[in-house]
């Protein structure tokens, strides 16, 4: 087995739960292989929760709940905070984990887990500050103000691409506001998954925090609408598909419960020709070929101009036609494989769809094969001319596929083709025209819930608040205030006086 396995406590078969302390032993006869899409191999099994199981998860995380509240904040976030430096020890072995069983290259592992420590800091320091404001009351000696509770159980649905950062940014934030969570992670990727709750268990055991502050529970999307539908767990905070998105969101609206939903993006750069085209260019290749071109920031149209899109067109042909496309745990490699076959598939589907509507393949659009490629996942980044009104153009294929879309004359034409797609998560414009810049960023400009100048569409850091606009479900997590969402706000007025005045002057005697 490879070291950082063993280091992580995956072992050959893994259960199907866990209540933070203790791991559940399974009922389910239900074994899934786990293998890498880096080599096929398999990495280990695991056991898709049954419903008796949930049921036992969601009562040992309602019991924790009742105690978990009453522990003052700053102390919850004393046990992010040691959550935090069990990453920083164990980042590398993590962060390589990351990369096999999902794919990325091992860098953007390392990042990912580096985005996990730094939630953990940020909620630490959230943990002091959970303000809620005080308002001067119109009635005299009378003091209003408002305050924040804990939820309680917090439903985590994740998707495979990142596998363990966007849990964190829900379970850390909700944690610090007195929640518990339990975390359902993409049947894709459950085994980064159960080493989070290694290290957490630790932690937890450490600190005599009750069994089911934070909790696991693997399965597919049925378990995923188990949580949904259910009425004790008052938030559910899903990423993934638009399509996901939809039935989850159904689901939780239909017994008026909360959802935070973060889903699919069609992000789209303009390039102006006042732009800094080599920045742009670099921007743009680690935007659309990243993670294979499989995050949700992932650079999907790219909107030039007439006057520059030969030139951009050109240098990006001649980069990538020398991407080193490979196992992405080696050095150097920076495109590694899709996450599965079916992935390859809908990857090849959409570029003959785009050809059908007209597009043409500039670069790349190959599935790779030989003794290197065995696995049938790896792929050349496809860049494409196209319309932004081919359907196919219009929707988020989740592959690393970039459409080069002209417009002429002046920003507001790009902007019109920026805006005119269903998605609304992340932006960016290149120039060094204030007055190009100011229009994107302005109320007439993007419509996305992120809008960049000068940087490409992804790599958000944390401090700021992450979530799309229109069909990418309008969520906000991680960093500014999204803390909000995780807690219910109760407004609280106290009269001191010795008359009962009422709003608004009505007068009511009896
Ligand atoms: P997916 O929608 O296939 O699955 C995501 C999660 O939802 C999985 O855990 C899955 O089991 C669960 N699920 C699926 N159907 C469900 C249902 N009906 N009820 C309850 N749970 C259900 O997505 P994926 O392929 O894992 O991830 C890729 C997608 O995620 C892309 O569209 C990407 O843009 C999006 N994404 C969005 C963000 C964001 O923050 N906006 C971040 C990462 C990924």
């Amino acid at each position: 087995m490879q070291d950082f396995l063993k280091q992580l406590n995956i072992d050959s078969y893994n259960p199907a739960y866990s209540t933070g302390l203790n791991w559940g032993s399974t009922l389910s006869d239900q074994q899934k292989e786990i293998s890498s899409p880096v080599d096929n191999k398999l990495i280990a099994s695991v056991q898709w929760a049954t419903t008796e199981e949930y049921n036992h998860v969601v009562q040992t995380a309602e019991a924790a709940f009742i105690q978990w509240r009453q522990i003052p904040a700053p102390k919850r976030g004393e046990i992010v905070r040691q959550i935090g430096e069990e990453l920083r020890k164990l980042k590398i072995a993590l962060g390589r984990l990351v990369s096999y069983e999902m794919g990325k290259i091992y860098q953007e592992g390392l990042g990912e887990v580096q985005e996990m420590i730094d939630i953990c800091d940020f909620a630490v320091g959230l943990s002091r500050q959970l303000y809620g404001l005080t308002m001067h009351s119109e009635r005299p000696l009378h003091r209003m103000y408002e305050q924040y509770h804990p939820l309680g159980i917090v439903g985590i649905i994740s998707a495979f691409n990142f596998p363990v950062a966007v849990w964190s940014w829900n379970a850390m934030l909700a944690a610090v506001c007195g929640n518990v969570c339990i975390w359902k992670p993409s049947e894709k990727t459950p085994l980064t998954a159960i080493a989070c709750q290694h290290i957490i268990s630790n932690v937890l055991k450490n600190n005599n925090v009750p069994e089911g502050v934070f909790n696991l529970v693997l399965g597919d999307a049925s378990i995923g609408h188990s949580l949904a539908s259910d009425k004790r767990v008052p938030l559910i905070s899903a990423t993934g598909s638009t399509r996901m998105g939809r039935k989850v969101g159904e689901t939780v609206a239909n017994r008026l419960g909360k959802s935070l939903l973060e889903l699919g993006g069609n992000n789209a750069i303009i390039i102006t020709p006042n732009a800094d085209l080599e920045m742009a260019i670099r921007a743009v290749t680690f935007g659309a070929v990243g993670t294979c071109g499989q995050r949700c920031t992932s650079t999907r149209r790219l909107i030039l101009h007439e006057s520059i899109y030969q030139t951009v067109a050109d240098r990006l042909v001649s980069i990538y036609a020398k991407l080193p496309i490979g196992n992405p745990l080696e050095d150097g490699v920076l495109v590694g494989p899709l996450i599965d076959k079916q992935a390859v598939k809908n990857f090849t589907q959409a570029l003959d769809e785009v050809k059908k509507s007209g597009g043409k393949i500039l670069a790349g659009g190959e599935v790779l094969s030989g003794e290197k490629y065995s696995t049938g996942t790896y792929v050349t980044p496809a860049l494409v001319e196209a319309q932004n009104d081919y359907p196919i153009v219009q929707q988020e294929t989740f592959g690393p596929i970039l459409y080069l879309i002209q417009y002429k004359g002046n920003l507001e034409n790009a902007i019109a083709i920026h805006n005119d797609v269903q998605q609304g998560l992340s932006s960016a414009i290149f120039s060094l025209d204030l007055r190009e810049v100011e229009t994107f960023l302005s109320y007439a400009g993007s419509d996305c819930g992120i809008a960049n100048a000068n940087i490409g569409t992804s790599g958000a850091e944390i401090g700021g608040a992450f979530g799309g606009e229109k069909e990418t479900g309008g969520g906000r997590e991680s960093g500014s205030d999204a803390w909000r969402a995780y807690m219910r706000r109760q407004t609280n007025t106290i009269n001191y006086s010795k008359e009962l005045p009422l709003a608004q002057g009505i007068t009511f005697d009896i």
